[in-house]
């Protein structure tokens, strides 16, 4: 029998109807979060076509099971998980079905990933809207969860940049949606966690560009004074910015870390774009140094996934950033974006236990002070965040939405038998802070949430409006996630 590890309030008693079910023990397998911190067994299929969609669909309400769905599995805890139930992993349905390079929209399956998107538009002079910073996930993943990039707080979430989407109804319908068309489930599907439909497709809208390259600007900042005020000073002249937090550093310099920004060239600026546009300009070499493959660096990494190695290895790259002042460099695309895709498998070597992240969002007039508090409460406790990233963003108008005019720290933490229930016990006191700040919390990251505290960010009438709208689209609850079950059920 295979093992299951569940962890934060998980709950997998969830067989909807009483009838037994009959699936097929092959299909049982072992799921994990992202993270690794949570991991159930579930029965998956994968299929290629709307036809083999529907007739899951079918399947599960003759077993009574729960449909989940799954994109490329990079959500940090269980929203893309359904333990003892059914998990439709849609990586299979990745075809681009339309492209239009004259007006930069395209037409994509929903297992299609931002890493073939941005590849297969890049040539033409196009680059994808927003982009995360793994370029694993799938377009069907971020539009569930609404999901930005670097350049939030000025292009908006994805779902700002989704013309219309078809989407499968658990009765096995498809219907349309847009800003026109079914407005009300366009608004609550984007940024649902895959709790209202399937998409089936995605048209979105590409941005032009005119080069392969962007002009980087990174420069230390010597405390999250200094972050907040870079931030401010540099939103105006940037297209991108992004703020990586040395969560070690105390006193004065707590807060510390490194900024980077990127602006697109203009028409003109680079001499041959015909030439960094071109896919071999910008893929990250086979091996870091020359020599090192990139596969196994994660394993000399492991050695320093301590507080004691963690800290050294971020003051090494604080005293590194801030030798030379700012540095000023051209980079391809893939290479700015994609920082996290360049030690393959790097989560290995948080160990066993894994990690989770927590990301919350806070308004710009309470942002500042909520994070010295809450990087000040974390090392109190003795759990420091090993990765700490931060950004700014603005409002938009989905239902279930985590933007809004102010920033976010993204913590990474990682989970140990020892330290499992300290986290989750810091995550509550977190939970505090931010929503005296009246902040916001995000599914995409999350793997604490708990109900009482979900209700307070997002507000008893805006729960009932979505809860209604999954009554509308699926009345007989076969959509289901671990993360569903946990906050919502
Ligand atoms: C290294 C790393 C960096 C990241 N950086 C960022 C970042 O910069 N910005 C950001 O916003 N997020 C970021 N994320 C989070 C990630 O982008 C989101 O979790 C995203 O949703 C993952 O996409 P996925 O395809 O892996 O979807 P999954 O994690 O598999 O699923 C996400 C949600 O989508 C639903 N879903 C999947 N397919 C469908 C479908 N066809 N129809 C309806 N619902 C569906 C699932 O049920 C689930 O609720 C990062 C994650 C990692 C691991």
């Amino acid at each position: 029998m295979l093992e299951e590890k569940n962890l934060y309030q998980t709950n997998n008693h969830s067989q909807k109807k009483s009838k037994p079910s009959a699936l097929p023990v092959e299909r049982q397998e072992v799921v994990n979060s992202w993270g690794g911190a949570n991991a159930n067994i579930s029965y998956v299929y994968r299929p290629t076509t709307i036809e083999g969609v529907q007739e899951v669909l079918t399947m599960a309400q003759r077993y009574g099971r729960t449909i989940g769905l799954r994109g490329g599995g990079n959500s940090y805890g269980d929203a893309a998980m359904n333990g003892e139930n059914i998990l439709l992993d849609m990586r299979r349905m990745n075809r681009i079905l339309s492209w239009n390079p004259s007006n930069g929209r395209v037409v994509t399956e929903p297992g299609v990933t931002i890493s073939q998107l941005w590849q297969y538009v890049l040539e033409d002079g196009w680059w994808p809207p927003v982009v995360t910073g793994t370029s694993k996930t799938t377009i069907g993943g971020c539009a569930a969860m609404n999901v930005h990039g670097k350049n939030a707080w000025q292009v908006g979430p994805i779902g700002d940049h989704i013309i219309s989407f078809d989407m499968l109804l658990p009765s096995g319908k498809i219907i349309t949606c847009s800003r026109n068309e079914n407005a009300d489930v366009f608004y609550a599907a984007i940024g649902g966690f895959g709790m209202l439909g399937i998409f089936t497709s995605i048209t979105l809208q590409m941005k032009r560009i005119y080069s392969g390259n962007l002009q980087v600007h990174t420069q230390a900042q010597k405390n999250l004074t200094g972050m907040f005020n870079y931030f401010n000073e540099n939103l105006e002249k940037s297209n991108y910015i992004v703020g990586w937090i040395d969560a070690f550093a105390k006193g004065d310099a707590l807060g510390r870390g490194d900024v980077h920004r990127a602006n697109y060239l203009p028409p003109g600026a680079d001499p041959e774009p015909q030439q960094s546009l071109r896919l071999e300009n910008q893929h990250l070499t086979p091996n870091m140094f020359g020599v090192l493959p990139r596969s196994i660096i994660w394993l000399g990494m492991r050695p320093f996934m301590n507080n004691f190695g963690t800290a050294l290895v971020n003051r090494g790259k604080f005293i590194t950033g801030r030798i030379g002042g700012v540095k000023s460099f051209q980079q391809s695309h893939a290479a700015f974006h994609f920082l996290l895709d360049y030690v393959p498998d790097w989560k290995n070597a948080y160990g066993s236990g894994g990690l989770i992240q927590y990301q919350p969002f806070i308004p710009k007039e309470t942002a500042h002070d909520a994070f010295k508090e809450m990087l000040r409460l974390c090392q109190r406790r003795g759990i420091i965040n090993y990765l700490t990233v931060f950004k700014r963003h603005r409002p938009d108008n989905f239902l279930m939405s985590h933007g809004l005019d102010g920033f976010s720290l993204a913590m990474d933490f990682r989970i140990t038998e020892k330290s499992r229930s300290r986290v989750a016990m810091l995550a509550r006191e977190l939970d505090e802070i931010v929503l005296a700040a009246n902040g916001r919390f995000y599914f995409a990251k999350d793997s604490t949430l708990r109900p009482e505290v979900a209700e307070a960010y997002l507000g008893k009438e805006t729960i009932a409006q979505f809860t209604t709208l999954k009554h509308r689209c699926d009345p007989n609850n076969l959509l289901e996630t671990d993360l569903w079950r946990r906050v919502f059920g």
